[in-house]
Parts: C-alpha cells; structure tokens; sequence
C-alpha cells in the first residue's frame, strides 16, 4: 500500500463534511447519508460489514478512508451508577467522560480537550495544565464509545438522552472540532438529540459564544462562580479579559437570537469564598438580566486544592435566597465522587497515576 496517501477518518466529519467528501470521492452525497447511518445507529466501524455498499466501493473506502476511535482504557461504575471511561488519546494522554444515569435521563459529560489552558483555581483539570485540543473523531467518539458500552438503544430505550461539553477542557477553544461532533449529536443520521439536549458549557469565552449561537442551535451553560469582578478574577482568571458585564451581555445575544432559551449559569459554592448571602443578592440581580436558570454545585475537593466545599446548611441558604429572587436555583446532587468522576474532578492524564490513586484514596476516606 501508499504509505504516503493519507487516509481521511470519517468520524472526524459531521453530516456536511460528509457529504462534501463523498462528492469530491466521485460518490453520489446519499453515500454519506448510508455510511452515517452505519456509523452512529447501526455502531457499525467496519467498511466491509456495510453490506447496502458495492464491494467495489467498500474496497476503495477501505483504501482512502478510516473509521478511527479513542480507544477505551478503562471503566469504572461507581457505587451510585455512575461510570466513568478512561480514553487512550495517545502519547500518554487520555481523557475522560462520565455517564449519569438519573430517573428519567442519561447524562454523557464529554470532553473537549486534553487538560485545559483556563486554568481555574479551584478546577482539577485546570490544575494540570493543558495538552492538546481533540479532533472531532476523539469527541464524537467518546459518544460512541459510551453509547456501545451502556446498550445505547438496546429494547427501544435510549440510554444516552442528553449530552452536556462539561468534562475536560474549554469546548469553545477548540470549535472547529467541537462544531461537527455538535452536528453528529443533533443531527438525525447521528444521535438526533434535539437541542436543548445538547449543552455546551463555557467558562465564558465570548467570541466563541457568538460563534456558537451563529452556528448551530444549542443550549449555552455559563460556568458563573462569582457575581463580582473582583472575585470572578480570582477564581476564573478569564474574567480578566471577558469581565461580567460583557459575559452577560454576550448571554443575552444569545437568548435573543433564538428566544426561547434561557441560559444555564453553574456556581460552585467554595467554603467561604463565593457562598455568602450578600454573593446570592449579587447574583440575584445579575441573573435577572437575562432568562437564566442557577445549578448550584458544592465543591468538589481534589489533591493539593485550598478550597472546601460549603457545608450543606449555608449551601441550602444561598438558594433559598435566589429562589426569594425568583431565580430557579437547582443544587447539583454529587454523582460519582467515589470513581473521582464529579465535576471539577476530571484529570485523565494517566502518567500521573499516583495522584490519582491518592485521590481515590481521599475521597474514600471522606466518605466513610
Ligand atoms: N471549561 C468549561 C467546561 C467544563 S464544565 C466550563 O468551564 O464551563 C465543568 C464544570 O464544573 C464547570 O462549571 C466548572 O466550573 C465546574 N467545576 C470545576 N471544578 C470544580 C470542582 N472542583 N467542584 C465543582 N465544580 C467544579
């Protein structure tokens, strides 16, 4: 074989990247229609096994093109139902992705990247810098994965019902392979999820929000964590370049453009950091800017972090007085803290085995 011809993964395309490359293949675009449905409902990774194909064109894709997946490296269901996959994404680096399984529901927390550059204070991810940005393959493909393992579809019940960009790394930093893994998610060749189901979370990148909402139709989490500059500084050392005012007026652009959203705002209450009632009066009036919806999440400690999760008392406080606001305020319940798969939690990277064994460790010591 041409070692030198590269061949194209197909996973790395959303529907019109699809299409497109069928036709410059000299193929009729319905092919990329027959190969996606293979792909995503029928879990098929194989062109010989993609039997409405001619074998001619089976044998040519088998040269020009590839169906490649991360690779799972590990699983672990936590005591709660939780599972958490560990992805092999080469040279040492891996990423993770956490399924939720609730009554009713099946949350997939997908990452979008190896490590993250945003380095939050009081974020696991944050704390190990970053890598590299998946390809779409690596995102798309951790649905995949995560959909082949749970049975996705098995007896007429889907297990995966909404996928939300909240595990490693900042997904609008990396939009050119976020964007087609979206479409795939949505799409009715792909997991045709409808688009409330499908979050995108963001520690506020604006330009990268304007382009979301330009692109494709989605619903927009905003990870808050302070309801003044000064502090949101602190702990989300991107306000420094996109400060409140401009996030929230970015927020509202987005409801606008597609009214009937509100935007999802994430708070993770830090023991006498952000948990005061005079924070909740700030965010109440913050909040009010725009239809917005509050998830509150307690802290989730990690090695070598500073922070503490507020006790549960003052976190049952500060939503009772958002909620006096009129804010509809939700506390995150922990899933998977036992497996280190709760939020804030996701380090991946598998060189660093020892920490990760401590922190096992810890959070089974602190919940015994
Ligand atoms: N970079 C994106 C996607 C990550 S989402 C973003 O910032 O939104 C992960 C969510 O968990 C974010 O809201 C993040 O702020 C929150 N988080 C991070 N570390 C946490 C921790 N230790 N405890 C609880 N929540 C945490």
């Amino acid at each position: 074989m041409d070692m030198a011809v590269r061949q194209q993964n197909l996973l790395d395309l959303g529907p019109a990247g699809m299409a497109a490359w069928f036709e410059q293949f000299g193929e009729r675009a319905f092919r990329a229609e027959q190969i996606l449905k293979w792909i995503y409902h029928q879990g098929v990774m194989d062109f010989q096994a993609m039997t409405n194909l001619s074998q001619a064109l089976r044998d040519r894709l088998q040269q020009s093109a590839s169906l490649e997946l991360p690779h799972i490296q590990s699983e672990q269901v936590s005591r709660d139902g939780t599972v958490k996959w560990l992805f092999d994404v080469g040279r040492s680096n891996a990423v993770e992705t956490v399924y939720i399984p609730e009554p009713g529901r099946g949350t997939l927390c997908v990452s979008s990247q190896v490590g993250c550059a945003l380095n939050c204070s009081f974020c696991a991810t944050g704390a190990q810098g970053f890598n590299r940005n998946l390809s779409a393959a690596e995102i798309i493909g951790q649905v995949w994965q995560a959909a082949r393992s749970l049975g996705h579809e098995r007896n007429g019940e889907r297990k995966i019902t909404n996928v939300v960009m909240m595990g490693m790394g900042e997904p609008l930093l990396n939009l050119e392979a976020l964007l087609p893994a979206l479409e795939l998610m949505r799409d009715d060749l792909g997991y045709g999820l409808a688009s409330r189901r499908v979050t995108v979370s963001t520690a506020g990148l604006i330009p990268g929000m304007d382009a979301l909402n330009e692109h494709i139709d989605v619903a927009l989490a905003v990870s808050l964590h302070a309801p003044i500059d000064e502090l949101r500084n602190q702990l989300v050392p991107l306000n420094k370049k996109y400060p409140i005012a401009d996030l929230m007026a970015a927020c509202r652009r987005f409801v606008a453009d597609k009214h009937k959203r509100s935007v999802t705002f994430e708070y993770t209450l830090i023991d006498g950091v952000n948990d005061h009632p005079e924070h909740a009066r700030k965010l109440i009036k913050l909040l009010r800017q725009v239809p917005s919806k509050l998830n509150l999440i307690p802290f989730n400690p990690f090695p070598g972090t500073r922070y503490q999760c507020s006790p549960p008392d003052r976190i049952q406080r500060f939503q009772e007085i958002v909620m006096r606001g009129d804010i509809i305020a939700t506390v995150r319940k922990t899933r998977g803290d036992d497996i280190a798969a709760a939020c804030g939690q996701l380090a991946g990277d598998f060189s660093d085995r020892t920490r990760r064994r401590e922190r096992i460790q810890l959070q089974v010591q602190a919940s015994a």
